[in-house]
């Protein structure tokens, strides 16, 4: 489908919900309409029957975000054969995207799909979880997420709030965003409206822009209109699918504010507290998959993608210079410095954070790094 075609159908909320619920549990054969008319009041789990509502920030069919999600509902109903009921809603279909968290830590909901960075505002810890300026590639996440303290960490962030979160997805290393006009030094960015969330916004905001979060539904009306001056979204893939060209012709890399985003299925705590080892057993391995079922695709697409956009549609491609990465850096201490600041539980958060990017990092220059730039130079890459 194409992005009207998913614009339009967002807009008939819970009729696509429906159809689409139904489509996604195909593979169950099982009561169907009994399970999509499930009320937020019933009991999520009966007898040995599990009824997951996942809930999520994409919008339908949205490729590698939304479709990466509904792959996941589907996988966790067919590896449970049917035990754990999945029903997925896109953003809009049940609550509207930013809405997810509340639906999922009030109980209405079991799980959601989504950047936990869209809770910044709740925490500026949760931004760490997806990605922050200057942070993590999607190889040295996962080490710290799995080995070097992250996953403690977030659970006792996310248990704040009622939460729990498993990593379930990642983009990788994101294009630096669509402007109308020439970067030609961080003074360009002063007054510029830019849909761009987590610190990364913050980031933009201390260089003189104004920076606005979005879902993704929302960006391309709100860039064509004019209401904002530049966006990013993800990379080549998705952005040229959402034809932010038709406004926008220069396209900037590296993106400073998302080096490889980690996407979350955050699920109810007490939900998950209830659940078996075995069910949770399969919902780990389920995210786990998924986690590297969405990089691999986001990897082997985007190129292409980018060649095309560039050959068929008039991108101008550009880098962000040095001096004003130089500004990126100077306006993210400044950035990290306030959310140290911000509690107890943030400042270990950020610690951990930048004890992995010290470690892990290192090892990033030697390994993949070094290995890649020689190859490539040798090569012609
Ligand atoms: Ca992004």
């Amino acid at each position: 489908m194409d992005r009207r075609g998913f614009i339009a159908g967002a807009a008939v909320g819970g009729v696509v919900g429906v159809g689409a619920t139904a489509a996604v549990l195909t593979s169950l054969k099982e009561k169907p309409a009994q399970q999509a008319s499930v009320t937020p009041a019933a009991p999520a789990i009966v007898k040995d029957r599990v009824e997951f509502t996942m809930v999520s920030t994409w919008p339908r069919d949205f490729p590698g975000l939304g479709t990466g999600a509904q792959r996941l509902a589907e996988r966790i109903g067919i590896m449970s054969e049917g035990r754990i009921q999945m029903q997925y809603f896109a953003a809009g279909e049940r609550v509207g995207a930013f809405d997810s968290f509340d639906e999922v830590a009030s109980g209405n909901a079991q799980g959601y799909h989504a950047a936990d960075y869209y809770w910044k505002g709740k925490h500026p810890g949760w931004a760490f979880f997806t990605a922050v300026p200057f942070g993590l590639t999607y190889t040295e996440m996962n080490a710290w997420i799995r080995f070097g303290g992250g996953q403690e960490l977030w659970d006792e962030l996310a248990g704040d709030f009622g939460l729990k979160g498993l990593m379930a997805g990642n983009t990788g290393v994101q294009m630096g965003g669509w402007f109308r006009k020439e970067i030609n030094s961080a003074d360009d960015l002063k007054g510029l409206k830019m849909r761009i969330p987590g610190l990364g916004g913050d980031v933009m905001a201390k260089l003189g822009a104004s920076p606005v979060s979005l879902p993704g539904g929302q960006i391309y009306e709100n860039l064509v209109s004019g209401a904002i001056d530049a966006t990013e979204w993800v990379g080549p893939w998705n952005d040229g699918f959402m034809k932010f060209y038709e406004a926008a012709k220069f396209y900037y890399y590296p993106g400073m504010h998302e080096p490889g985003s980690m996407l979350a299925l955050g699920m109810n705590a007490s939900f998950w507290g209830k659940l078996s080892k075995s069910d949770q057993a399969i919902i780990e391995a389920a995210a786990a998959s998924e986690n590297d079922w969405m990089m691999s695709e986001y990897n082997a697409k985007s190129g292409t993608a980018l060649q095309d956009l560039i050959k068929n549609q008039g991108v101008q491609l550009r880098q962000f210079s040095d001096e004003i990465y130089d500004s990126f850096g100077e306006a993210a201490e400044e950035v990290f410095g306030e959310v140290q600041a911000h509690s107890d539980l943030s400042s270990r958060i950020y610690n951990s954070f930048l004890k992995a990017r010290a470690d892990v990092g290192a090892w990033t220059n030697i390994s993949d790094q070094a290995y890649v730039q020689q190859r490539n130079r040798v090569l012609g890459l």
